[in-house]
Parts: C-alpha cells; sequence; structure tokens
C-alpha cells in the first residue's frame, strides 16, 4: 500500500470512530437515512474511491478499498452500501464506456454530484439475470425503457443507474440481446416503494419503475449492444471483492464484541473468557477473520493487476460472507441472552450478515462458479 493510501486508510479510521460508530445504533433501530454520513463520505472521497485521478476520483486500489470497506463495516455494515453499489456503477464506466462517457460521466460520479448503483434485479429475476424482462427499444436517437428492478440499493436517494436491459429480447443466446444503460431519474424512471428489510437498516432498497423512459442512445455503455451481461457480470468481480471485505468487516466487528464482552461477563466466579468453550469459540472467529482478511487481499491485488480474479472474488466472497454468518451466531452465543437486547450491537451484526451471502450473487452460485473454474483450468 502506498504512503497516500495508507493516509487515506487513517483518515476514515478516525472518521469511523468520530462519526460513524457512534450513530450506527441510534440509525439502524431507526431505519433512518445517515444524510450527514453521506456528505461526510462525498469530503472523503469515498464515492470516487476506486474512479481514476485523471476524473477526480481517489485512483485507489482495490486491495486498499477492501480494507477501507472492511474497516467501516466492521463498526457499521449499512452506510458502505451507499458508496459500493455507486462504485460498481462507476467501474462499469470506467471498464466497458467509451472515453466521451468515460470523460462525460465520471467525473460526477467522483466528486458524488450524481449518485447511483447499479440496477440488475427484477421480480422474476436475480440469479438468473438472463431471464430479465426490462426492454429498451430504439426509437430514433433514444432507448424506450419499459420494466421494472427490484432491490435496487440506492434506490431512493440515488439519481443515477446502469441499468441492465433487453435491447433484442429474441436474442439467442439470450445474452447476446442484453446491454447496459446509464439511466438519470426523470419523466418515465420513478420510484415504485422502499422495501423494509430484516437487516441492512437505514439504507434504500426500492424498486425502479420505467414507463416508456427516454435514455439517449449515447447512453448505452460502450455504445454497442448486446454487452451488457459481460458488463454486470465483469462488474461483479468488484461488486463481489466488496461483499467479502464487507463480510470481513462483519466478522472482525462480532469478534471485537464478543472479545470485550467475554472478559467483563462473569460466570462462576470468573470472566466468562476463562472457560474454554468460550476460547474455543473466540479462537475460532479470530481464524476465521484472518483467513476472510486473506482471501479479500489476494482477489483485489489479482483484481489490481487486471487479472480475471472470478474464481478468486467467488472464494474471498463466498468464504467472508460465511464468516460474517457465523461469527455474528457465536457471537450472540457469548453474549447468552444480552444478545437479543438492543442495547448491544451484536443483534445488527446478526441481522446484516446474511445479506452478504445473498449480494452479488448467492454463495450457492459462488460454489458453482469456483467449481466451473477449477474444472476449465484442469481439464482432463
Ligand atoms: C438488501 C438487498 C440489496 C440488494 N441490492 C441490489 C442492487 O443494488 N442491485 C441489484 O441488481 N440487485 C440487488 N439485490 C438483489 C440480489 O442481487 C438478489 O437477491 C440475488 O442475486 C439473488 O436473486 P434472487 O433473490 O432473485 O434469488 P433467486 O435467483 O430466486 O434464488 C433463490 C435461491 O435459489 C438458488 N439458485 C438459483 N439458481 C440456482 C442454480 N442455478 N443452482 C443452484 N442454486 C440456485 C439461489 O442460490 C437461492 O438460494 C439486493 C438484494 C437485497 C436483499
Amino acid at each position: 500500500m502506498s504512503a497516500g493510501d495508507e493516509e487515506v486508510l487513517a483518515a476514515i479510521e478516525r472518521w469511523i470512530e468520530r462519526e460513524v460508530r457512534p450513530i450506527a445504533r441510534r440509525y439502524d433501530h431507526a431505519d433512518e437515512y445517515p444524510h450527514e454520513l453521506v456528505g461526510q463520505m462525498q469530503a472523503l472521497g469515498l464515492f470516487g474511491a476506486t474512479i481514476g485521478e485523471e476524473y477526480g476520483g481517489l485512483g485507489l486500489a482495490a486491495s486498499t478499498y477492501a480494507r477501507i470497506v472492511t474497516a467501516i463495516a466492521a463498526a457499521w455494515m449499512a452506510p458502505v452500501g451507499i458508496f459500493n453499489s455507486h462504485l460498481v456503477m462507476a467501474a462499469c464506466v470506467q471498464r466497458y464506456g467509451t472515453a466521451e462517457q468515460k470523460a462525460r460521466w465520471l467525473p460526477r460520479f467522483a466528486s458524488g454530484e450524481l449518485r447511483g448503483g447499479i440496477a440488475l434485479t427484477e421480480p422474476d429475476a436475480g440469479t438468473d439475470l438472463q431471464a430479465i424482462r426490462t426492454v429498451a427499444r430504439r426509437d430514433g436517437d433514444a432507448y424506450v425503457v419499459d420494466g421494472t428492478k427490484t432491490w435496487i440499493t440506492n434506490g431512493v436517494y440515488g439519481s443515477c443507474f446502469a441499468v441492465l436491459v433487453k435491447t433484442d429480447p429474441g436474442a439467442e443466446p439470450r445474452h447476446k440481446g442484453m446491454s447496459m444503460l446509464l439511466c438519470e431519474k426523470g419523466p418515465g424512471f420513478s420510484v415504485g416503494r422502499k422495501l423494509r428489510k430484516l437487516g441492512y437498516k437505514s439504507i434504500d432498497s426500492a424498486e425502479l419503475v420505467f414507463e416508456s423512459c427516454r435514455v439517449p442512445a449515447s447512453q448505452l455503455i460502450g455504445g454497442v449492444e448486446g454487452q451488457g451481461f459481460v458488463q454486470a457480470v465483469g462488474g461483479l468481480e468488484l461488486g463481489r471483492i466488496n461483499v467479502a471485505a464487507r463480510g470481513t468487516g462483519i466478522a472482525l466487528g462480532a469478534l471485537r464484541e464478543a472479545l470485550r464482552y467475554a472478559q467483563q461477563r462473569r460466570t462462576f466466579g470468573k470472566p466468562i473468557a476463562q472457560h474454554q468453550a468460550i476460547q474455543l469459540k473466540l479462537a475460532d472467529m479470530a481464524t476465521r477473520v484472518e483467513a476472510a482478511k486473506l482471501l479479500v487481499e489476494a482477489a483485489a491485488l489479482k483484481y489490481d493487476r487486471g487479472e480475471r480474479c472470478d474464481l478468486e472474488a467467488g472464494m474471498a466472497k463466498l468464504f467472508a460472507s460465511e464468516a460474517g454468518v457465523e461469527n455474528s451466531l457465536e457471537a450472540m452465543r457469548i453474549f447468552g441472552g444480552y444478545s437479543y437486547s438492543t442495547e448491544f450491537d451484536v443483534e445488527r451484526f446478526y441481522r446484516d450478515a446474511p445479506l452478504m451471502c445473498i449480494g452479488e450473487g448467492t454463495n450457492e452460485m459462488q460454489r458453482i462458479i469456483i467449481a466451473r473454474q477449477l474444472l476449465d483450468r484442469d481439464p482432463p
């Protein structure tokens, strides 16, 4: 990590202790959007964290970015989603956009002036993205978009989304008829409803509705139809590293809470940390955190070298998200009855963790991706 990256990480860590940790429980329980954190994240440059410096971003390596994500998620996972989904959209433009698109959109994304996310999922298509029904029909110098997206992070407060559409619904194979459009909210593009959730509170997950929405053809990412599936899946490599970093953060946060509590809470005349049953849990939790960190770093370093890393990102995502779930559950056990109290943070880690097993490709799909890669790389 460069000295500049170290400085950014140190500034973020100070910000977490000063601004994020103190408000997490209150905002989470109220399910209130943290507007002031958004302004602070903008000032810290987080909306441009992985966008190139030539476009006004911080140009951080994915490995540095992953450490930032882990540090924030160890205090409160939800706010990470605000810039994370935004950066997946930006990565799509940075990686696949035309020179004109990069020059036009990336500086506005980097400054946070224009914020948004990535809209792939539909009510009837999540894992099977090729089954989406949102259609973009060419009409002169525009596309006319009709369809509904759901579960879209930043759906209410974001204003620009990279939207996966079908430009040729009859194409075979199906992915050849898919494209990605940058859509700004306006006539024909509205929020259907905000979705209520178990965890990942405070962050807006919403249904987005397109009704004869005209989108300039110049906003077709890459300028060529039929590339959308590849672009969406390519963007998910970074997305998976991010989710893995978030899972690691949850696992770490749960470990920290459990370590502290286990040394304070006494039973049978001694701190519960002195009981071997609790020590075994703490040891397993700490080991999972370290393993998750290493897997995330390995995937991020490969991404930074510009190498294909779907195998590594898949392994990191799978392991780290499960580590988040396991550690948060173990922390609940260590806290005993108090784990059920809303006066401690472990119940939030426990509610937030399972999302990491679902987002950016479920863990079932990660296993399938990993296995396919293994078989491809080592044929009989
Ligand atoms: C809080 C939240 C935020 C989200 N944010 C976004 C966002 O910003 N943008 C976005 O586009 N989406 C977002 N999503 C959607 C998320 O990416 C999808 O929920 C996820 O991809 C799974 O799709 P699904 O829910 O339709 O499940 P399904 O595809 O219906 O899968 C259901 C189950 O079947 C399994 N399954 C499916 N196919 C196979 C197969 N071939 N082999 C084995 N098992 C299989 C799955 O693993 C899963 O266990 C978000 C979801 C949530 C809950």
